[in-house]
């Protein structure tokens, strides 16, 4: 099974509209000819033009959250069909940032991703276990308890486009990053759990990102293993050499 490397760029909470489609473009010419998908994630105000800016290349467009209502009375939200018509293909969803700051639990990111499955968007679902867990040893167990969570009750034959994110959360934006090694065995758990529970076929189709400090560094050793099919990248996304080297480091 050769599953596809998939580079997605975190912008965060960054980048006004000028600043977007500068990056875009750049990003645009300078990953070129790569082997592997590539996305970008603008804040919302940024969808539209940065659409545009992508327009016809081979960088897909992502956005960073989602409600899962799909219209009616939810001040400020933004739903998966809203997504869907403004082109975007991905959307981040239960990042640590919105589980610490915005109370975003398993049944939140459970109900987002059925939205985006319904719309035909690809969700990036991120999993991630705190320090404290890491240290009390708990690193599978939370990582295997938040997937079976998020995808309770979602049928199998409904999850072909899913994408997951393994961020440590202590990883994130730290510049700690979890060795190639260790990173592999948190993949290849949650690659064994997902045979088991769904079957050996969706297993070995679905891709497994790592996220966490990724950087034009240390991205070829993590993307050289065997169950990381790509990376989410935040701090790096926003620096053009650095995006595109780990574009280059994919496999
Ligand atoms: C992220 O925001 O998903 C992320 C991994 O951030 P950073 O690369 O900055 O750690």
């Amino acid at each position: 099974m050769t599953r596809r490397q998939l580079i997605a760029g975190n912008w965060k909470l960054h980048n006004a509209l000028a600043d977007s489609v500068a990056l875009a473009r750049a990003v645009v010419e300078g990953t070129r000819g790569t082997t592997a998908e590539v996305a970008v994630a603008p804040v919302f105000t940024a969808l539209t033009t940065v659409r545009d800016a992508l327009a016809g290349s081979h960088v897909a467009l992502s956005a960073q959250d989602v409600y899962w209502e799909s219209k009616g009375a939810f001040t400020g939200q933004v739903s998966a069909p809203l997504l869907k018509d403004v082109g975007c293909s991905y959307c981040i969803v239960g990042h640590s940032e919105r589980r610490q700051f915005f109370g975003e639990s398993d049944e939140t990111v459970r109900r987002k991703l059925r939205a985006l499955l319904a719309a035909g968007i690809r969700p990036i679902f991120c999993v991630g276990e705190s320090l404290e867990q890491r240290e009390q040893g708990a690193t599978v167990g939370v990582v295997l308890g938040q997937v079976a969570a998020g995808l309770a009750g979602i049928p199998t034959e409904s999850l072909a486009e899913l994408v997951i994110a393994y961020e440590p959360v202590w990883a994130i934006g730290t510049g700690k990053t979890a060795t190639p090694a260790d990173a592999q065995a948190v993949h290849a758990a949650l690659r064994a759990q997902l045979v088991h529970d769904r079957g050996a076929e969706f297993g070995a189709a679905v891709r497994l990102l790592y996220g966490g400090s990724v950087k034009a560094d240390n991205a070829a050793q993590l993307l050289a293993q065997t169950d990381i099919d790509g990376a989410l990248v935040g701090g790096a996304s926003l620096v053009t050499e650095q995006f595109v080297a780990i574009v280059a480091a994919a496999r």
